[in-house]
C-alpha cells in the first residue's frame, strides 16, 4: 500500500519542485496515464525489443548451444554453424530468452537494443537509408504501378482474392499482377515472385518491386519480356509478412517472424518454417515458441502461409522465386535430409540444371536450405513449380545504395528465370466437351521422387506444367470424376519446352448387354441393355467380329466397323431386328428383338453385338459401351 522509502521519497520530490496541490494531482494523473499506456503498448507489442549481444565463442558445448538454439546473425536460411572455434558472433536475444542466454555463461557484451527502423530512418545519415519500404509504402507503390501501366499491371488484394482473410493484426497481403490484357483471366501460364517472409530482410522486397518495374518498363523494348508478359500472368508479392515488417519499422528492426501471439506469451511464427511439406521434420526447425525459427503450432497455421498457398492452388504457378537476405546464394530445392535421400536421382539433376542457370547470371553461390517447412520446398513438392530461394545482399538492412547495386546484379538471373519454360506444358481436359480439369500429376517415374511430390493443373484453365529430364516417361494423371490416365510423355532436352494436352475420360456408367447364346434360329432372341442412364440415346449394332475393333477419338471400341455394323446403323434395318436404336427408358434400360429365319447355311456362324449410349460433348457423341457379346447361330 505505498509504504516504505517510496512513500517518503515522492512527497520530498514534489516539495522540492514546489508544485501546488492541483499540480500534484495532474502529475499523478500524467504518471498513471503513462504507465497505463506503456502497459497497453507492451501487451500489444510483446514484452520488449531484442537485445543484440556480441558473444565470444570458445568452441565448447555452450558455443554449440548458442549456435543451434539462438538467433545468431548469419544468412537467414543457413543451417546452424557446426564449425566452432574461438571467434566473435552477434546474437539476437528476445527478452524471454535472456535467462537461457545468460545460463550459457559465454563472455558477452550488449551492442544494442532493437530499435524501430523508422527511428534510424529519421536519424539519417547515422542510420540506414530512408528508401526502404514499409508495408503501406509497398501497397502504394503497387497501386502507382497500376496507375502508370493500366493495361499491363493490376494491384490485387490477395487476402480477398483467396478468401483466406487478414493477418493476426488485420493486414492484407497484396500482389501486382502483370500480363497483357491484365484485367482478363486468360488462363495463361503463371509465375510468382515473392519476398519478405522474414520481416527484417528489408532489402528483399526491393528485388521484387524492381523486377516488376523492369518488366513493365521493358515490355516495349525487350522481346523476352514482351513474350513473357504476352504469354504469362506474372505475380509479384513484395511483402508476405506485413505485420512483422510493421513491427520492424515501429518497434524492433531485428524482428524476423510474424506477429502471432503464442500461448506462452512470446510472439511470432517463422513463416518460412510453416509450410506443410515435411513440416517440422527436417533440419533445425524449432518447436520452441520463443525461437526465431518457431515453426508454428501446426503446418500452415498462419494466415500469411494460408494466403500464399491458396494463391498457388488457384494459379498453379509454373515457377516460383522467393527472395530473402542475405548471402549471395540460390538455395537447392530440398532441405538437407531430403536431399541426401535423393543423392544421384534425376530430380536433383533437373533442379540443379535450372538453379545453375539462374545463379550463374547472378554470380551467386549455392547451398542447402536449413530446414523443411520452407516455401520453395512446398511449391516444388505440392504444385510442381520450379521453385528457388534467393539470398541477396550481405546484411538485412544495408545502405540503400548497396541494395540498388545488388538488384542490378540479381536482375539478369531474374530475367533468365522469367524466360524459362517447363519441359511439358498444355491443358488437362476432359474427353467430354474438352472441359478444363484441376488434376494431380505424378512425376515420380521421370524424376525418381519418393516423397509424394505432385504437379497440379490450374483450376479453371486446366493448364499444367512439368519440369522433367529428357526421355520417355509414364506420368499418372488424376482428376475427380475421371478415370486415371497413364500418360506416355516424351520430354525434350532440359531447357526446351513441348506442348501436349492430356485428355481424361470421365468415369462412365457401366453398360451391360445380355442375349441368348447360342441362339436357335427361328426363335425370337431378347437383347437387354442396362446402362443406368435414363433418357440417353442407345444403339445395339451387330458385326462379324470384335477384333481389331476401331478407334473413336482416344478410345478403343471393341467391335469391327464392317458391312453388318454399318447396315445396323439404319433405324429401320429390317422387321427381323427391331428396337436396336432409340432412347433408354426411365430405368436406363432398353430391349431389342432379333428373329432370324432358320437357315442351315448359317449353322455355327458367329455374330457380335455391342450396346452403346450417346451424349452430346463426347467424340461422335459416343458416351459408353458394353463388352462385345458373342452369339452362335444354331
Ligand atoms: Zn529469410
Amino acid at each position: 500500500m505505498g509504504e516504505g522509502p517510496e512513500k517518503k521519497k515522492n512527497p520530498a520530490i514534489i516539495r522540492t519542485m514546489k508544485i501546488p496541490n492541483i499540480g500534484r494531482l495532474c502529475v499523478l494523473l500524467c504518471v498513471l496515464m503513462t504507465l497505463t499506456a506503456l502497459t497497453a503498448a507492451q501487451a500489444q507489442t510483446g514484452s520488449g525489443t531484442s537485445y543484440v549481444f556480441s558473444v565470444r565463442l570458445d568452441g565448447g558445448q555452450a558455443s554449440m548451444r548458442l549456435l543451434t538454439d539462438f538467433d545468431v546473425l548469419r544468412p537467414c536460411e543457413e543451417a546452424p554453424l557446426l564449425r566452432l572455434g574461438a571467434r566473435e558472433v552477434r546474437v539476437i536475444v528476445q527478452p524471454e530468452e535472456l535467462g537461457a542466454f545468460r545460463a550459457l555463461g559465454l563472455p558477452h557484451h550488449l551492442v544494442e537494443r532493437g530499435r524501430p527502423f523508422q527511428e534510424l530512418r529519421r536519424n539519417k545519415p547515422l542510420g540506414p537509408d530512408a528508401r526502404y519500404y514499409t508495408p503501406k509504402e509497398i501497397e502504394a507503390e503497387l497501386l502507382a504501378l497500376e496507375k502508370k501501366y493500366p493495361t499491363l499491371a493490376k494491384r490485387v488484394d490477395l487476402s480477398l482474392l483467396t478468401k483466406t482473410g487478414a493477418t493476426h493484426e488485420g493486414r492484407h497481403l497484396f500482389a501486382l499482377k502483370i500480363s497483357d490484357k491484365v484485367t482478363k483471366d486468360e488462363g495463361e501460364p503463371t509465375a510468382l515472385l515473392a519476398a519478405q517472409h522474414h520481416a527484417r530482410e528489408l532489402n528483399a522486397p526491393y528485388m521484387v518491386l524492381q523486377a516488376a518495374k523492369r518488366v513493365l518498363a521493358g515490355y516495349a523494348s525487350d522481346p523476352l519480356l514482351q513474350k513473357t508478359v504476352d504469354a504469362y500472368e506474372l505475380w509479384f508479392v513484395p511483402c508476405v509478412n506485413p505485420d512483422g515488417v510493421n513491427y520492424v519499422w515501429t518497434r524492433d528492426r531485428w524482428w524476423r517472424k510474424n506477429r502471432r501471439r503464442n500461448p506462452g506469451g512470446s510472439y511470432g511464427v517463422d513463416l518460412n518454417r510453416n509450410y506443410p511439406f515435411h513440416w517440422g521434420k527436417c533440419g533445425s526447425t524449432s518447436g520452441r515458441e520463443s525461437s526465431s525459427t518457431y515453426r508454428g503450432p501446426s503446418a500452415a497455421s498462419e494466415p500469411e502461409t494460408k494466403t500464399m498457398m491458396a494463391l498457388a492452388r488457384m494459379k498453379a504457378f509454373d515457377k516460383y522465386l522467393d527472395f530473402h537476405s542475405y548471402g549471395h546464394e540460390v538455395l537447392t530445392s530440398y532441405g538437407p535430409c531430403q536431399q541426401r535421400a535423393y543423392a544421384g536421382k534425376r530430380v536433383l539433376q533437373v533442379e540443379a540444371f535450372y538453379r545453375t542457370l539462374i545463379r550463374g547470371k547472378m554470380r551467386f553461390g549455392t547451398r542447402s536450405p536449413s530446414a523443411s517447412g520452407e516455401a520453395p520446398e512446398w511449391h516444388w513438392a505440392s504444385q510442381g513449380s520450379l521453385a528457388y530461394l534467393v539470398e541477396v545482399g550481405t546484411s538485412f538492412q544495408p545502405a540503400f545504395t548497396a541494395t540498388v547495386a545488388e538488384e542490378k546484379r540479381v536482375w539478369p538471373g531474374v530475367r533468365a528465370f522469367l524466360g524459362l519454360r517447363p519441359s511439358l506444358a498444355g491443358r488437362v481436359q476432359s474427353l467430354k466437351g474438352k472441359r478444363s480439369l484441376a488434376a494431380s500429376i505424378d512425376p515420380a517415374q521421370a524424376l525418381q521422387t519418393t516423397q509424394g511430390e505432385r504437379s497440379k493443373s490450374a483450376q479453371g484453365s486446366g493448364r499444367y506444367h512439368l519440369w522433367l529430364p529428357a526421355g520417355a516417361w509414364t506420368v499418372p494423371v488424376q482428376a475427380s470424376g475421371h478415370q486415371p490416365l497413364l500418360a506416355k510423355i516424351k520430354a525434350p532436352t532440359l531447357g526446351l519446352t513441348k506442348t501436349l494436352d492430356l485428355t481424361l475420360i470421365p468415369i462412365l456408367p457401366s453398360v451391360s448387354l445380355s442375349l441368348p447364346n447360342p441362339y436357335v434360329m427361328g426363335t425370337t432372341a431378347q437383347l437387354a441393355l442396362k446402362a443406368g442412364d435414363p433418357g440417353k440415346g442407345y444403339w445395339i449394332p451387330m458385326a462379324l467380329g470384335k477384333a481389331p475393333g476401331m478407334e473413336v477419338g482416344p478410345r478403343h471400341l471393341p467391335i469391327n466397323p464392317d458391312g453388318l455394323f454399318l447396315l445396323s446403323a439404319k433405324p429401320n434395318l429390317s422387321p427381323n431386328y427391331v428396337g436396336h436404336m432409340g432412347t433408354l427408358d426411365g430405368k436406363g434400360e432398353a430391349r431389342a428383338k432379333l428373329k432370324l429365319p432358320r437357315t442351315p447355311a448359317l449353322l455355327g456362324f458367329k455374330l457380335y453385338f455391342i450396346g452403346m449410349t450417346f451424349e452430346k460433348g463426347y467424340p461422335f457423341d459416343l458416351k459408353a459401351w458394353s463388352s462385345p457379346m458373342e452369339m452362335v447361330l444354331r
